[in-house]
């Protein structure tokens, strides 16, 4: 099976593999996507592999060996090319992890030049003269430069990434990427002779990438956002087909459970009680108080829901707004709140898939990686996508004595507002 894998991808957070492997399955792909390094050769046919790892904001040296690690399993299963996935907004600290992650798969690959640029216009990421845009503005007033953990200060990304790489960086702009493929591969080798090691590429639309794409072929590593994703399978003969998106029959019950207080999850969240479906909203410091007497919360929860699956979608949800967010942490701590309903949200998905739901709905990066590991979830065959980066998914789990489920990882701020049915229709 392994001399079959084509694309092997890293990426350093979950629901931006989901979102890469996503763009991989449109352009024709069969993509499995698997949650750390898997401990076996893979078993499942795939043209291409994602090992999600959570590497983006771990002290750089652990970073590189989680990269590294990724690096040999995807060998080992015989990828042609590895494609290190970071976030569209280029999500990173002053130290990195992207330009030292880069530098060291470069490195194990034997690779002196690759390319990062996390173009998505689909999802209104565009770069221009090396800039990065985030819809109309610059990414440092886009709202990142407030990012808790990865604040983006500067747009520049020859110079964010200069600054966290040894090699030199430069820009392949705009101009050449107009003129497509033969242009490209110009101005690389007039890089590669000027010493230039990475080079940000601009690219405003989808036609840029697809453009861009068969300039990439055979580079060794290719770095970037999940834009790029859609210009690759190209390379290797293969075409958008509906074929690579096919999941087993959807069965079983649906619920929805939403950790996210990102805007559009809480138009969703609201969209979704005007439809009239059963919603539960969860208070963090009514969790807190009912532990505090020993109230088994997610034992409630889930009686309340029981009754109700059978006609059809629920949802329980933690999703409130700012002020809200903001009250609960100066009461609790920002930490202490977040681990909080993570491990509740995370408990009562498990329950729900006790109960038999089989179409799960999962809202908020942090929140779906709480619920992936309480479901015990190893790979996810990905399927059709829902909106922009949001799939369904097929997952693998042996939790709740079951084979696998429909699950969908939703990022905060993906999704139109009837998200929550939609999904639900889309899979039918
Ligand atoms: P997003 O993808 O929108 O960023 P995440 O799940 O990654 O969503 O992050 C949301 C974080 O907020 C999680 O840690 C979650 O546990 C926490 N959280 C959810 N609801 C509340 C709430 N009502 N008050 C405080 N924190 C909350």
């Amino acid at each position: 099976m392994g001399a079959t894998l084509l694309l092997g991808c890293i990426a350093d957070d979950f629901t931006g593999a989901t979102d890469l492997a996503n763009n991989l399955v449109r352009a024709g792909m069969r993509v499995v996507q698997a949650i750390g390094v898997p401990d076996q050769p893979l078993d499942t046919p795939a043209d291409a592999v994602v090992v999600a790892l959570k590497s983006r904001t771990l002290p750089v040296n652990d970073a590189i060996a989680q990269s590294l690690e990724a690096l040999r399993w995807l060998q080992a299963q015989g990828a042609q090319q590895i494609y290190f996935k970071y976030c569209s907004t280029f999500d990173s600290t002053a130290q990195g992890n992207i330009g030292p992650v880069t530098e060291a798969l470069m490195a194990a690959l034997g690779s002196d030049f690759t390319i990062a640029t996390p173009a998505f216009p689909d999802n209104q990421r565009t770069v221009f003269k090396g800039h990065l845009f985030v819809g109309d503005v610059l990414l440092n007033e886009s709202g990142m430069q407030n990012h808790p953990l990865t604040p983006m200060t500067d747009a520049n990304l020859v110079r964010v990434l200069q600054a966290q790489c040894r090699r030199k960086v430069g820009l392949i702009d705009y101009k050449v990427v107009a003129q497509g493929e033969s242009a490209i591969r110009d101005r690389i080798e007039q890089l590669r002779a000027d010493g230039v090691g990475v080079a940000v590429v601009d690219a405003i639309s989808n036609d840029d990438l697809m453009r861009l794409g068969p300039a990439l072929k055979n580079m060794p590593l290719v770095t970037a956002g999940s834009g790029v994703a859609i210009g690759l399978p190209a390379n290797f003969g293969i075409a958008p087909s509906s074929t690579a998106s096919v999941l087993p029959a959807a069965i079983g019950l649906q619920a929805v459970v939403s950790g996210s207080c990102s805007l559009a999850t809480n138009r969703q969240v609201q969209a979704f009680i005007q439809t009239g479906r059963p919603a539960l909203a969860l208070d963090p410091l009514q969790i807190a108080a009912a532990q505090a007497v020993g109230k088994d919360i997610v034992a409630e929860t889930l009686a309340w829901a029981e009754p109700l699956l059978a006609q059809g979608p629920v949802l329980i949800y933690s999703s409130a707004d700012a002020n809200a967010v903001r009250s609960v942490q100066g009461q609790l701590g920002v930490e202490a709140a977040g681990a909080l309903v993570e491990r509740t949200l995370a408990a009562i998905a498990l329950g729900l898939v006790e109960y038999g739901v089989r179409q799960l709905v999962v809202a908020g990066g942090e929140t779906s990686g709480a619920c992936v590991n309480a479901l015990a979830i190893t790979q996810m065959k990905i399927g059709p996508q829902i909106d922009p980066g949001v799939p369904w998914c097929h997952a693998q789990t042996n939790a709740a004595g079951i084979d696998g489920l429909h699950l969908t990882l939703k990022s905060g701020n993906f999704g139109t507002d009837d998200f929550f049915s939609k999904a639900f229709t889309r899979l039918a």
